[in-house]
């Protein structure tokens, strides 16, 4: 036996062994656990829009409306760190854009100090990006990384295509977003090969909610260990783009719930679907999301236990409703001071319940604007 040694199964981007799997039962992005711990909502979660530039033009892009050609210089991120060590309760932190990973030079000199220092704090990160760029750009990051996070929307190629470029401005051929889409899927399944919590999320929208099954089989196919689901709501960029009813959603669901691999974690999330409501149907789908194994309905972050700065102007976001203006600047203001601010704000106040029995901690504003304009959910109870 002298001179043997085990082989090393360790994937070479696994999280160090003294973090907390993210798990069902420990998803520290949800607010509801917050609530629970401190008694009322607290900042724990920062955003940070970190460019507005981006390969694709996905037609139902959140943030489509602000992608742009050029990019102005970041903040100072000094500054941002200061403002980071200044949040006390700190416990992730997520990346967004565009597309984070656009260029190299903001791969190395933002995402990864921010990275760094969130591990080096315990905090846990989120990268949103397509994963369509050359994996040289994700080894950069990937040892310091907790969540990768994807959107996954299609079927084949030509889904792909039609999703991610119809708006882009600029005739894109198939063939070119073909070899995207197998670069995308390629990079996903080698960084799951490689110890990468890769999440894939999915909208349910006009396009998908009959083929959600496909798209979960194609998903468990390239390794993710989490599924995430959200219905899509037509908003700004995406504001012309067809509705599909309530039935619609919950069959796509239920169908989803039918169908999908018990072993990968599915999350779903923004549900307009309530442990308070009336709907017999829509009560039964809360219950079944709430009984079956490997299965959770996440809280909305924004404006709970959440901010978004954007790291070149310095403003602070606390929720993507159009209605809600900045609420602040890290130039001048620390972030828990714009988050005690947003508190008492009558938006967030019409929203504000709390029913432990379900796990809930009320709306979306989005959903509650599109679908409860005339409920106030504090004078609610959950049925369950
Ligand atoms: S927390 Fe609010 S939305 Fe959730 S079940 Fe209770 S009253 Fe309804």
């Amino acid at each position: 036996m002298h001179g043997f040694t085990a082989p090393n199964l360790r994937p070479r981007f696994a999280p160090p062994s003294d973090l907390t799997p993210l798990t069902p039962e420990y998803d520290p992005w949800d607010p509801i656990r917050s609530l629970q711990r401190y008694g009322r909502h607290a900042l724990t979660s920062v955003e940070f829009t970190v460019t507005h530039l981006c390969n694709m033009r996905c037609e139902h892009c959140a943030v489509g409306d602000s992608l742009t050609m050029t990019e102005s210089p970041h903040l100072p991120m000094d500054l941002i760190f200061r403002r980071l060590d200044e949040v006390e309760k700190l416990e992730t932190i997520s990346l967004t854009g565009g597309e984070p990973t656009f260029r190299e030079e903001t791969v190395r000199e933002i995402l990864l100090p921010l990275l760094k220092y969130a591990r080096s704090r315990g905090i846990r990160s989120q990268l949103n990006s397509n994963v369509t760029l050359d994996y040289s750009r994700y080894e950069i990051i990937a040892p310091y990384l907790d969540v990768m996070h994807i959107s996954f929307n299609y079927t084949e190629a030509s889904d792909f295509h039609q999703v991610g470029f119809a708006r882009s401005g600029r005739s894109v051929s198939a063939n070119a977003t073909a070899r995207l889409y197998e670069r995308m899927m390629e990079n996903a399944l080698r960084l799951s090969n490689d110890g990468v919590f890769v999440s894939a999320e999915s909208m349910i929208n006009y396009r998908t909610h009959d083929k959600m099954n496909e798209i979960h089989k194609l998903i468990v196919e390239m390794g993710c260990q989490r599924h995430e689901v959200h219905p899509m709501y037509p908003s700004s960029f995406a504001s012309n783009l067809p509705v599909i009813t309530r039935e619609q959603m919950m069959d796509s669901i239920n169908s989803l719930l039918d169908s999908r691999d018990p072993n990968v974690w599915m999350l779903f999330g923004t549900l307009p679907f309530f442990a308070c409501g009336s709907d017999e149907r829509e009560l039964a789908l809360v219950k079944r999301l709430a009984a079956e194994p490997n299965v959770t309905v996440r809280n909305d972050p924004d404006g709970r236990n959440r901010v978004n700065v954007n790291l070149f102007s310095g403003d602070v976001y606390v929720t993507d409703f159009a209605a809600i203006p900045p609420f602040g600047n890290v130039k001048s203001e620390k972030l828990d001071d714009v988050f005690a601010k947003w508190q008492d704000h009558s938006l967030q106040k019409k929203v504000d319940c709390h029913c432990p029995s379900a796990g809930c901690c009320g709306p979306n504003l989005l959903v509650s604007d599109m679908y409860f304009k005339e409920v106030d959910f504090t004078r609610r109870r959950s049925l369950i």
